[in-house]
């Protein structure tokens, strides 16, 4: 009889979770590390907790598509945690947007979005200069902590080993054709001896290939700001997002009661790029920067679109580190990165894009039994 395979999964965001689950119900024996002190405390928390429909990539055919696809299957998966009971509206402005509301609605039907023009009571709340249409689609949110809840069932349930507080610091090959993982808890340090390692720490991917020796992935990363607002009355049960542009959006956080609030000028710090000439571990050099909100500056903006949103009430913001590919800069595009084997063999590393195309990743992903590995479309 063949030996059970053994797998550590690196990073308890919502990819990490999902993997870890799928990865033992394929038949692995996993162990699951989380350096915080839960499960989805990071990226999957700090976000706009947009479930994506589609509407947000009318630059990127596929990244709509694929939004169209995953949708009704996260919705089907995690009924429990999707908020629905607001309205959304997207509103084209009316200068420098890179679509137009013809190109916005050929979009939404090409990817088979539902899209319509939205009742006048809706269109009165936008200046109607810079707002060229307004249109209500099918967008929810999710909430992040149902999801944590949920992830903790499902992994309690596949029997993955759930290591929280602990950092993996190290990882490498050992004589006996597998990797060993060095995983610095509060008990001290504990080697694991593993058939495969998957590094899903998204912002943190490159840190952990260093700690393997391995030479970094060209990642793009920026220090995003969302701020977290108590919208007034007549906004309270809708989101908006003004496309497709330097402008902001405001939906519905449901797992704090308030509103995210981000814009596309305002929300990102700084950013930077890993590449062959040095990485920079964004989650330690956020705790050592002073930050001030940026949230006056997208509300003095927002407001010209919005005039009610000047009764808008800042309660906090949320501060993460966003990491996506250099290629899709210039459409905007959001495909996942799988990539095996990554500078040693039974290395793998995950670079998630979206919560709803967690499934482009399992469907990617090989099964105790599985024929060879194969890239993520
Ligand atoms: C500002 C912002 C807004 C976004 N808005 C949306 C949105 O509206 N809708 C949407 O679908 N997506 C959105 N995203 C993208 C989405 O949040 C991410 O794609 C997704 O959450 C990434 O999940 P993850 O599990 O890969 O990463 P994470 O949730 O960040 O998980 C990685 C984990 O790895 C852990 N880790 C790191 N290093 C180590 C180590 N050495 N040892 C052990 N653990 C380690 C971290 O502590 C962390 O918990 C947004 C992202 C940001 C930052």
């Amino acid at each position: 009889m063949q030996p059970t395979p053994i797998a550590a999964v690196v990073g308890g965001g919502f990819y990490g979770c999902m993997l870890a689950e799928r990865l033992a119900r394929g038949g692995m024996k996993v162990t699951l590390l989380e350096r915080e002190s839960d499960l989805l405390l990071r990226a999957s928390l700090a976000n706009q907790a947009r479930v994506h429909g589609g509407y947000h990539y009318p630059r990127s055919l596929l990244t709509g598509l694929r939004s169209r696809a995953n949708l009704p299957r996260f919705v089907a998966e995690f009924p429990d945690c999707i908020e629905r009971s607001f309205t959304k509206l997207y509103a084209i402005a009316s200068r420098h947007s890179q679509v137009t509301a013809r190109h916005f609605v050929g979009f939404c039907r090409r990817i088979g979005a539902p899209v319509e023009p939205a009742p006048p009571r809706f269109g009165r709340l936008f200046d109607r200069d810079l707002i060229e249409a307004v249109f209500t689609v099918e967008e929810f949110a999710f909430d992040a902590a149902k999801l944590r809840r949920a992830c903790h069932g499902r992994l309690a349930d596949a029997g993955v080993d759930v290591r929280l507080s602990t950092e993996v610091t190290r990882i490498g090959p050992h004589g006996r054709g597998g990797l060993v993982v060095s995983a610095l808890g509060s008990a001290g340090e504990d080697l694991l001896w593993v058939d495969r390692v998957f590094n899903c720490t998204y912002a943190r991917l490159n840190t952990l290939l260093a700690a393997a020796g391995v030479a970094p992935i060209p990642l793009r990363h920026e220090l995003a700001e969302m701020a977290l607002v108590e919208m007034p009355e007549p906004l309270a049960r809708l989101g908006v997002t003004v496309m497709c542009g330097p402008f902001f959006s405001a939906m519905p956080f449901p797992s704090r009661g308030v509103h995210s609030f981000s814009h596309v000028r305002y929300t990102p710090h700084t950013s930077w790029t890993d590449g062959p000439d040095g990485i920079l571990d964004g989650h330690r050099s956020m705790g050592a920067t002073a930050r001030q909100s940026h949230f006056p500056l997208m509300l003095r903006d927002a407001v010209r679109y919005m005039p009610l949103l000047a009764d808008c009430r800042q309660v906090d913001s949320l501060w993460e580190i966003k990491t996506v590919l250099p290629a899709n800069d210039r459409d905007d595009g959001r495909p996942i990165l799988l990539e095996h084997d990554v500078g040693l063999p039974g290395l793998s590393c995950v670079l998630a894009a979206k919560i709803d195309n967690v499934f482009d990743m399992l469907d990617a992903i090989p099964m105790a039994d599985a024929p060879p590995l194969r890239r993520a479309a």
